[in-house]
């Protein structure tokens, strides 16, 4: 996907990923949801490739499924874990090119299924521990709903820790939407 200038945060998060991941390479969707990230995960890595898509619904995982099979990207390549990203380390082995994490409620479904705090920290914890050299951690973070400023900010604490010498950490945000303005944090693994 093209990047214009300033475009939507989340237009950004597929520039850059995609700029990095190659066919064959192993990533993560750990928020699946109705599957479009799951889908552009898929197409880049391949056939060869693995994407493991998380969601903790089974209607996300349905709905993300059968995006999958009408873009054609329905193959052994998809594993989807019906399964808290919290388990990440335990159901994935690394290393990992990409992961990425879209926080919220599944647009159209039950607002209080909704990404949490802990278990986000949780699984951030274990992908840093996961993403390649060269790889890329993205999460983007909606602080306007109810607990997500909490979540946003306890993220970007988070992933403004990691060391200088192994890590970029970068926040993306358009100023002039809505308020509070969704971000976008990627965390770039250096080689
Ligand atoms: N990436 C999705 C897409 O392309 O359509 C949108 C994701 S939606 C904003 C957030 C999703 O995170 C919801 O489907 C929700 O069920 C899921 N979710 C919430 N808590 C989760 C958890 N602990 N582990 C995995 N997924 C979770």
């Amino acid at each position: 996907m093209k990047c214009s200038l300033l475009s939507r945060p989340m237009t950004c998060a597929h520039d850059w990923i995609s700029r990095l991941v190659l066919p064959g390479d192993t990533v993560v969707d750990a928020t699946a949801g109705n599957g479009h990230d799951t889908a552009f995960l898929a197409r880049l890595v391949g056939p060869g490739g693995k994407v493991h898509a998380f969601d903790i619904q089974e209607e996300a995982l349905r709905s993300a499924r059968e995006r999958l099979r009408e873009e054609g990207l329905l193959t052994d390549a998809v594993c989807f874990h019906l399964a808290s990203h919290s388990r990440l380390a335990e159901l994935v082995r690394g290393p990992v090119k990409a992961i990425m994490f879209n926080l919220g409620y599944l647009p159209g479904g039950d607002r209080n299924l909704i990404t949490r705090t802990d278990s986000t920290l949780a699984a951030l914890e274990q992908a840093v521990n996961l993403t390649a050299p060269n790889g890329i951690l993205s999460v983007m973070c909606y602080p306007g709903h109810e607990g997500g400023n909490t979540e946003a900010a306890a993220v970007e604490q988070l992933l403004s820790r990691l060391p200088h010498h192994l890590w970029r950490t970068g926040k993306y945000q358009l100023l002039n939407t809505s308020t509070p303005a969704p971000f976008q944090i990627c965390a770039f693994r250096l080689d």
